[in-house]
């Protein structure tokens, strides 16, 4: 039996397309012992055969895959973006892959629009619940087109599911250290307990009775809004945050424009023991799409991510003091400020890992 790791690659749409190339050029050019398996499952797949994932689609990943790297989803040929919906959250909730990390590192201080902020100041994580809340698609539309139309969307919060994601950021503060060295100290538990009383509810007491079994972690409490003003206004304080799904979905794409944009940040979507899968933070972008001009550096630092994951260390920190690098020469995409296309910006960190 082969030691490689077995890789299950799906680039899906857009600049997923385009960035998961440059992601695997790079694992290639850093002599990771893996396999890659390519899958089409995207819109032109859909659009050709109306097929989203197949029978046994989600199956074979879990079975014969030790991690799962994706692009993104989304194109604007399929309006209803079912194929999205079926593969992305497909993937999330039927591989039960409850814990969304992102981690929010600055590379260079020329990447943040904050004044004063240095890379020593924005290393943090969010840990997103990533199966429950608002995204399950339970609820209905009654009397649709009328003007009595109502939408009903509900919010699920279990305490098998609460329980988990918080008991898995308190795990990962108490095994993970930051940039610098330094232990992880505090779980911050974000939330909207003072409006929305019954989920909130849930949320704080498993909180408190999780937090009472890790004495040597530290404890907080923000409100969601009260949260994102603080993220803007001193990101210096944060260590591990932990929150629902959307929460959780719309704090880190304001932690992602903190550390350069869309383009320079990185996911993945685990369930300790099973293959997990890695994508980088950003959607499809239609609008740059197909233009050569997309950041690979997400992808990049995603492939890292997943190497890390599947105990590749060594190669995964080649890969991200390449990126680190790349950026401090800004051999980069222009919107982090460089002149290169997507493909030179891949070859660029190819090179470096090669040598
Ligand atoms: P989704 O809802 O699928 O996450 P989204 O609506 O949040 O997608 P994206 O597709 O991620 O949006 O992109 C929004 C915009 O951010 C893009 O149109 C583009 O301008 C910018 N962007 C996103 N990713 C990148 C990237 N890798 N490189 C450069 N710009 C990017």
């Amino acid at each position: 039996m082969s030691a490689k790791k077995r890789i299950a690659v799906i680039p899906g749409d857009g600049i997923g397309k385009e960035v998961i190339p440059q992601a695997i050029k790079v694992i290639e050019a850093v002599g990771a012992a893996v396999d890659f398996t390519s899958f089409d499952w995207g819109a032109d797949r859909y659009l050709a055969d109306k097929v989203t994932v197949p029978p046994d689609g989600f199956a074979t990943l879990a079975r014969d895959f030790d991690a799962i790297l994706v692009g993104a989803f989304g194109d604007p040929r399929v309006v209803s973006n079912i194929h999205a919906k079926e593969i992305l959250l497909g993937m999330r909730t039927k591989m039960d892959l409850y814990a969304n990390v992102r981690p929010v590192r600055l590379l260079d201080a020329s990447l943040c629009p904050l004044k004063n902020i240095e890379p020593k100041d924005l290393d943090f994580v969010v840990i997103r619940e990533n199966t429950e809340g608002v995204y399950g698609d339970l609820g209905g539309v009654f009397k649709q087109g009328t003007p009595d139309e109502v939408a009903i969307q509900e919010d699920i919060n279990t305490r098998k599911g609460v329980e988990r994601i918080i008991r898995y950021a308190f795990d990962y503060c108490a095994s993970n250290k930051k940039l610098d060295g330094s232990p992880r100290k505090r779980v911050l538990m974000c939330d909207k307990s003072n409006a929305m009383t019954h989920a909130g509810g849930l949320w704080q007491r498993t909180f408190q009775a999780v937090a009472a079994e890790y004495k040597q972690i530290e404890t907080q409490h923000m409100y969601v809004d009260a949260l994102c003003m603080q993220m803007v206004r001193d990101p210096r304080s944060f260590d591990v945050i932990v929150t629902n799904n959307m929460f959780g979905d719309i704090i880190t794409d304001l932690a992602a424009g903190l550390q350069g944009g869309l383009g320079m940040a990185a996911s993945g979507n685990l369930r300790p023991g099973h293959a997990s899968m890695f994508e980088p933070v950003h959607g499809s972008a239609p609008p740059i799409a197909g233009k050569n001009i997309a950041n690979p550096f997400g992808a990049i630092l995603t492939a890292a991510m997943m190497l890390s994951q599947l105990a590749l260390d060594a190669e995964a920190e080649k890969i991200e003091a390449a990126v680190l690098e790349a950026v401090r020469q800004k051999k980069t995409t222009s919107d982090i400020g460089g002149a290169l296309g997507t493909r030179e910006a891949g070859d660029c960190i190819a090179k470096k890992v090669a040598s």
